[in-house]
């Protein structure tokens, strides 16, 4: 039985932020593990 790429996603658990744990909502940042938040406490360094 074949699964659609879309069906895959849809079943993916909610991303959450590497940083903080916190669930990611921003989807279109998929190549991004942490929140705005965090990225911009990482920036500082
Ligand atoms: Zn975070």
């Amino acid at each position: 039985m074949l699964i659609s790429i879309v069906e895959f996603f849809r079943n993916l658990p909610a991303k959450t932020c590497a940083g903080c744990g916190k669930e990611i909502e921003e989807q279109h940042e998929c190549y991004v593990d942490l929140c705005h938040q965090c990225m911009g406490m990482t920036e500082r360094d």
